[in-house]
């Protein structure tokens, strides 16, 4: 059958598309949002298109960086994918490598996240292209950002030098026609030669990779110049002109389009995010009487032009510093502008015209919650009464974040914070002589990414605490993606199980217990005992692994044992149980004033019959 020619691609598939067609042969990557669907969609081309592509989902995303860096290490081509976040994980060997240098085009797809919608900061990449002295390409669209990834292998390959692909949220899931073009098929025999001068280099010769890796820059600055990845538009009018970036490019010309105002103001678009070609981006400015900078998350561009005498953006406060550059915000700045600058307008704007469309619709306003049935709710709520509300909740990173509505969840700091937090916080208080009840939550995919080095240095150092483990056997937050102890790999296909118990009692745990946290009283008996280990003379780190499988990712233990159940009259709509336990399900009846059972979401998983001190939630009859 031969591939079709043409596809509506999300921008993360069309740059899975961008990658298996640059003939790439290794793809390594660690999920998060926005960047979760690329490494799904390479597998999906592999399969299609029988490949040899060795993809994985590694542990962490060093780990991931520096897999993928070793294949170009032998002369193959290599990418690794992240989120912006993910790249602080892995900031140490973009470090070095851009001593080092590579061999076979090596690319970085780092996906930001401006906003933010999904993360713990709105970080900008491109700074960290800056900070390694790395080159970024900024796509505008999915289809762009095909492109840019041959584009970006290419470069790699010229200067052997990692290059970031740094596509923001808006490109990851825009949708596009996206065309196919044949797979490269790059005969590359993994061909490692030993150089220790450069793959092994000590501090003498780093000091002379860095002046190879300064010419290396100036070098691609110069070709940046020329490039093609860089767009000028002429524009009559040179009162206003536009450096503009990402999808901020896109959302402009749309704009100015809608407002028949296409062609009128001289427009840049910066696709070389650094080096900056300083030259192209001189004369533009010199052409114009003010130039407005447009990109998120930061000011990366902005930052790096040398003369600022006519620009404005988010360094002087003109285009808000912090936040995403929605269509709504870039049409009250250039309003804004229009006005400043008396250029009149063709029609009258009405920027808020999406934000009164939405209001129409007089949704309800419904906070972030666990779903019904959630693993994480039975074993929040269990904790909490193992413990109460004088324990501190060290938390992570995952949907079980959410524990904060619980008031399970006190701290939340990145990828392994909880069990730092809580051994920090144990010997802070060890170290005045008094012994606080604290208990860690962790997820599965959390633990095995950052969990175990934090784990084993807070059992050498001697903390004490309880750590749950929410193992619900998957990366649920991000898409469902499979963890080492699942032993599935990314490809579907089976490959070593690593066993988190195995790990948590090589880091020198003494008390590992599993249990289901559905079975409430059980989870809370053995928390109450976890923290009693805590605080024996021979005791230390408890470990408590809650085990049970997402509700969305594998239904099939509540299908077989469904548990149904009903609000009985003697309710008196206290509350208690909405905010305690807070599952979607139950819900406040007004005119009864009482709780009921909304079916339309209850799964039938019956842990809520211990949400009630009253009593009030049982077992269904027939
Ligand atoms: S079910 Fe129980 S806890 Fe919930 S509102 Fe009724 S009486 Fe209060
Ligand atoms: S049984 Fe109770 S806790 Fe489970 S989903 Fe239904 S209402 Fe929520």
């Amino acid at each position: 059958m031969s591939e079709p020619r043409e596809e509506v691609l999300l921008g993360n598939e069309a740059i899975a598309r961008g990658i298996v067609e640059s003939g790439c042969h290794v793809v390594t990557s660690y999920p998060g949002t926005p960047s979760s669907e690329i490494l799904p969609a390479v597998v999906r081309f592999k399969k299609e298109l029988s490949l040899n592509t060795h993809v994985e989902w590694s542990i962490n995303e060093k780990v991931a960086y520096e897999v993928a860096l070793a294949a170009s290490y032998t002369g193959k081509r290599a990418a690794v994918v992240m989120k912006q976040v993910g790249l602080n994980v892995a900031a140490d060997p973009l470090m070095s490598s851009a001593y080092t240098g590579v061999k076979g085009g090596f690319v970085i797809v780092s996906c930001d996240d401006p906003g933010p919608h999904s993360s713990q900061t709105e970080q900008d990449t491109r700074f960290y292209a800056l900070f390694a002295k790395v080159p970024a390409l900024d796509p505008s669209s999915p289809r762009e950002a095909k492109e840019m990834v041959k584009a970006a292998f290419e470069l790699s390959e010229r200067h052997r030098l990692p290059v970031i692909l740094r596509p923001a949220i808006r490109v990851s899931h825009a949708r596009q026609n996206v065309e196919f073009a044949p797979v490269a098929t790059l005969e590359r025999p993994a061909d490692f030669v030993k150089d220790p001068g450069r793959w092994a280099a000590t501090p003498r010769f780093r000091l002379q990779l860095h002046k190879e890796l300064n010419e290396k820059l100036d070098s691609i600055r110069e070709e940046f110049e020329t490039s093609d990845l860089n767009t000028s538009l002429r524009g009559q009018d040179r009162r206003l002109g536009f450096i503009a970036c990402g999808s901020c490019y896109s959302v402009l010309r749309d704009t100015l389009k809608e407002w028949d105002l296409e062609g009128r103001f001289p427009i840049l678009k910066i696709g070389t995010a650094h080096p900056l070609p300083q030259k192209l981006v001189g004369g533009f400015i010199a052409g114009c009487e003010q130039v407005l900078v447009l990109e998120e998350p930061d000011a990366v561009v902005e930052l790096q032009i040398l003369d600022k005498g006519k620009v404005v953006g988010r360094l002087n406060g003109v285009v808000p510093a912090a936040g995403e550059l929605t269509p709504e915000v870039i049409c009250q700045l250039l309003a804004q502008k229009a006005g400043e600058l008396g250029i009149e307008l063709p029609q009258e704007i009405d920027t808020g015209h999406l934000a009164q469309l939405v209001a129409d619709l007089g949704l309800p306003v419904r906070r972030p919650r666990l779903c019904p049935g959630c693993m994480h709710r039975a074993a929040f709520f269990g904790m909490k009464r193992a413990l109460g509300s004088k324990a501190i909740y060290p938390g992570d990173i995952g949907c079980y974040t959410l524990g904060l509505n619980l008031n399970a969840v006190d701290t939340c700091l990145d990828m392994g914070g909880a069990v730092t937090i809580a051994s920090g916080l144990y010997q802070a208080y060890h170290q005045d002589g008094k012994d606080v009840p604290i208990a860690a939550t962790i997820g599965d995919s959390t633990f095995l990414h950052s969990g175990v080095t934090a784990l084993s240095s807070a059992v050498h150092n001697g903390a004490r605490f309880v750590l749950v483990i929410l193992d619900n056997s998957t990366t649920a937050m991000t898409g469902m993606q499979p963890t080492a102890d699942s032993g599935v790999l990314a490809d579907g296909n089976m490959g070593q199980r690593v066993a988190i118990r195995d790990l948590v009692q090589a880091c020198g745990v003494r008390f590992i217990e599993e249990v289901d946290p559905y079975e409430v009283r059980e989870f809370e008996a053995l928390v109450k005992r976890a923290r009693e280990h805590t605080r024996k003379p021979n005791g230390g780190i408890a470990v408590v692994i809650a085990k049970r499988p997402c509700v969305l990712y594998d239904a099939s233990p509540l299908q077989e044992n469904p548990v149904r159940v009903t609000v009985s009259e003697d309710c008196d709509g206290c509350e208690y149980c909405q905010i305690a336990f807070e599952c979607p399900a139950l819900v406040l009846d007004e005119n009864l004033g009482r709780v009921v059972v909304d079916r339309r979401v209850c799964v039938n998983c019956g842990v809520c019959i211990e949400a009630c001190p009253k009593g009030c939630i049982v077992e269904a009859g027939e």
